[in-house]
């Protein structure tokens, strides 16, 4: 770690303690940039990263909800408007009992970085609660939506900051947050991303953080000739990523064998194929139970419950070509990347956000598997919504196969960069360097020319 990195990263520890995963995501991000700043020092002076670490306005509010049975709760709920250097804030909202400021703070971070991958014109935020969806009735769900919305609908807007979906925040959430914005506000815009299709929603915008990273491996693969036919390939998750993540590997010939909750995995020797998936979705979307009654249907496959006491997760520790991590951080850590290599694995595309620890990622790079980092791996998801705003502003729904065509554009551009700032800054096939140093300029720049604001 050069002497910059160290500085830099003892004052972010300092101003911003107990937010471990802030840490980590800053930290990443600032080893890839060091190199930038060797070589252009006007970046330094201006300070520019230091401003990025600093969000440009946190909002922090109470939820106040009342359950069907008249009992009343409060959760947290917070906004964190990152950077707005390149266009209206852009990120999704996370319902998930572990939501906390360190939390979301490092995903609106990466999501400023990501963002700007895109080539869109979005800067980036994010939110959410601490509330916990599972297992509750869809009234409740909606009550807790609406009281959510009563506080963020004065803050959030088409043009100042346009939330999604995220962890536990899916379709049916997006549904109640849009009613409630639009009966406050009485106006129908394009504030949310990830509607329904039949009110301003996009074709492609379920699918598209999991085909977008099973494209972002394909176009990795492809560096080496390769393509994903015939690959076994591990999957984390069973949620919007996981599904959509599966779907495309069948599509391209690959074998999935495992799929995940928070409770344990299923590992089915035989392959997850579409009758199966649709099996899956059947379970998370519509009945909204567990991955184990999996293994109740079809004979093929074990399920294994999770150990938080365990210092690894055997879903890492089979025989396989590719992974896929697309449940939550942390879900890799020094020694899963270590499994996975001895199991043959030489591609890892992230559909999750910082799935890896800061050591896997050494692992990775060390071993200079082709490894596609989640800022670039999966921002297909919010490149659709960024369409899906394009789409609001014109009043004009485009085709699945044109938003899918520009899905696939996309998600080559994004590989190129990585590629090529790699190769600029003398670290070929670096796809950390790669994305974070091609996100940061476009902001950077951006923020330079409109001075300190
Ligand atoms: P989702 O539909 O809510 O699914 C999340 C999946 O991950 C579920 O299977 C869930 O299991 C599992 N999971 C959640 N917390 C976990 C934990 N602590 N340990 C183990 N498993 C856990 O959410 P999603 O939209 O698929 O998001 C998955 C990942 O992709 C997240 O990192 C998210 O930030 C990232 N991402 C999502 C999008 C998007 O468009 N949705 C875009 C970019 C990145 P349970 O059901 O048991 O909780």
């Amino acid at each position: 770690m050069s002497d910059y990195v160290k500085e830099l990263m003892s004052e972010v520890k300092s101003k911003n303690p107990g937010e471990p995963e802030f840490h980590q995501a800053v930290e990443e991000v600032t080893e890839s940039l060091a190199l930038v700043f060797d070589r252009h020092p006007e970046y330094r002076t201006a300070k520019v990263l230091e401003r990025i670490i600093e969000p440009e306005r946190i909002i922090s509010f109470r939820v106040p909800w009342v359950d069907d049975q008249g009992e009343i709760h409060i959760n947290k709920g917070y906004r964190i408007e990152m950077n707005s250097a390149i266009g209206p804030y852009k990120g999704g909202l996370r319902f998930h009992p572990s939501v906390n400021l360190g939390i979301l703070k490092f995903l609106a971070f990466e999501q400023v970085f990501k963002n700007s991958l895109t080539t869109l014109p979005m800067g980036g935020g994010k939110g959410g609660s601490d509330f916990d969806p599972k297992g509750k009735s869809d009234l409740k769900i909606m009550r807790f939506c609406q009281a959510f919305m009563s506080e963020l609908f004065r803050h959030i807007g088409p043009n100042t900051d346009v939330p999604a979906g995220d962890i536990g925040v899916g379709g049916r959430e997006i549904g109640y947050l849009f009613g409630q914005y639009k009966k406050l506000r009485n106006e129908f815009t394009g504030v949310l991303t990830g509607k329904g299709i039949n009110w301003g929603g996009s074709l492609i915008r379920p699918e598209a953080t999991g085909y977008g990273s099973v494209y972002f491996a394909a176009e990795m693969l492809q560096t080496k000739g390769e393509t994903l036919e015939g690959k076994i390939c591990l999957v984390s998750g069973s949620g919007n990523v996981a599904q959509y993540t599966i779907e495309k590997i069948l599509d391209l010939g690959g074998k999935v064998v495992t799929a995940s909750d928070s409770n344990g995995y299923i590992y089915d020797e035989a392959g997850i194929n579409k009758e199966k998936l649709k099996f899956i979705m059947d379970l998370k979307n519509v009945r909204r139970v567990r991955i184990k009654e999996y293994t109740d249907k079809y004979k093929s496959a074990v399920y294994a419950e999770l150990n938080p006491k365990d210092d690894f997760n055997p879903l890492w520790n089979h025989k396989a070509h590719c992974a896929f991590p697309s449940a939550t951080q942390n879900e890799i850590n020094g020694k899963d990347a270590y499994n996975l290599l001895n199991n043959g694995v030489k591609v890892v595309s992230e559909g999750a956000n910082m799935p890896t620890t800061l050591d896997g990622v050494k692992v990775f790079l060390d071993n200079k598997i082709l490894y596609g980092p989640g800022k670039a791996a999966n921002a297909g998801g919010v490149a659709v919504s960024g369409l899906e705003m394009a789409q609001n502003s014109m009043r004009l729904p485009w085709i699945r196969s044109e938003v899918d065509e520009r899905l696939k554009l996309i998600m080559k551009g994004i590989h190129k960069t990585c590629i090529e700032m790699a190769d600029r800054f003398r670290t070929p096939g670096n796809y950390v360097n790669g994305a974070n140093i091609g996100g940061f300029l476009k902001v950077a720049d951006a923020m330079i020319d409109q001075g300190v604001v």
